[in-house]
């Protein structure tokens, strides 16, 4: 028998707004303006709405494409696939949930790591991918953007990290919470060794991921109006039984607070990194660049 009964009905999650992705078909809403777009006017313009500058959610892959030197790049560590250590279940086991994302997305966990060049800059850069879990750092993810670190690390080559998580992997419980302590032990050996970090965050970065790596970058870059945060606004909103200010946890007031260094408009994103690579001393590739192909996969066993 339940000591405490709950007489009346809990309070009604609040409708959330349609996500934020680009729909199939010609013609696409803009959620900032309602002006319709065409769906190739949209991918042109790196999924950004020509007429409000509306931010689309875009995958890992797109951004990697974006950044890289005609759109080619080496991925690394691709076949790195969680276990299911805990052997978790929710509404669903877990282990059903990663085969349902890896049929889904083509892709073992939420995280490319890829090395290529940007405007000729050798570049390490790991993206992460929303669509895999929220995007949430488990023992893979966080194993992976390890490696990116100590490859950057053993050539030389600045890093880049995109984020685009909801946090930490709940179903692997306390192993994905380590990963926090392991990326950012990681990075300080960079950082000793004074290899450049930039983080950039995009729409949204929460949780263990803020909380770790992403607010670790020699410059923290956001996105237009992303959500970065610890916890949800709904959930502080929940807690403290406030009502918080406009824009709370967007990109401008927490560039305004001093949280972030520069806000970036997508389409000026590669230029900017260019820059700052360059202003922090990076140097281009000699004259024979890496034989890079659109998404080649390389072994687990270089370094
Ligand atoms: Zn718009």
């Amino acid at each position: 028998m339940a000591w405490f009964k709950k007489a009346r009905k809990p309070i009604a999650a609040s409708t959330e707004k349609p996500q934020s992705r680009v729909p199939e078909g010609l013609w696409v809403k803009c959620p900032g303006c309602s002006q319709l777009i065409y769906n190739k006017d949209l991918a042109s313009n790196l999924n950004v709405c020509p007429k409000c500058a509306h931010h689309f959610r875009v995958g890992a892959a797109e951004r990697l494409k974006a950044l890289f030197d005609d759109g080619r790049w080496t991925e690394h560590y691709a076949n790195l696939t969680s276990t299911d250590p805990l052997q978790f279940t929710d509404t669903r086991p877990y282990r059903d949930r990663l085969r349902d994302s890896i049929k889904a997305t083509g892709m073992n966990d939420a995280c490319i790591v890829a090395t290529g060049t940007l405007d000729g800059l050798p570049v390490v850069i790991a993206a992460m991918e929303y669509s895999f879990i929220g995007g949430s750092m488990g023992v893979v993810v966080g194993e992976k953007i390890t490696r990116a670190v100590e490859m950057a690390l053993a050539r030389r080559q600045p890093l880049i990290v995109i984020s685009c998580s909801g946090g930490a992997r709940m179903m692997e419980g306390a192993l994905s919470l380590m990963q926090m302590a392991k990326v950012s032990a990681a990075l300080a050996r960079l950082d000793r060794a004074r290899v450049p970090f930039i983080s950039v965050l995009t729409d949204p970065t929460t949780g263990g991921v803020t909380a770790s790596f992403a607010m670790l970058g020699d410059l923290n870059i956001a996105e237009p109006k992303a959500l970065i945060g610890f916890a949800g606004p709904r959930v502080i909103e929940q807690t403290i039984r406030q009502k918080l200010p406009e824009g709370f946890q967007r990109s401008e007031f927490l560039l305004e607070r001093g949280f972030l260094d520069l806000v970036v408009d997508r389409r000026e994103m590669k230029p900017t990194l260019a820059r700052v690579l360059r202003f922090m001393g990076a140097a281009e590739a000699p004259a024979a660049p890496e034989p890079a192909a659109v998404g080649t996969r390389y072994s687990d066993a270089e370094p």
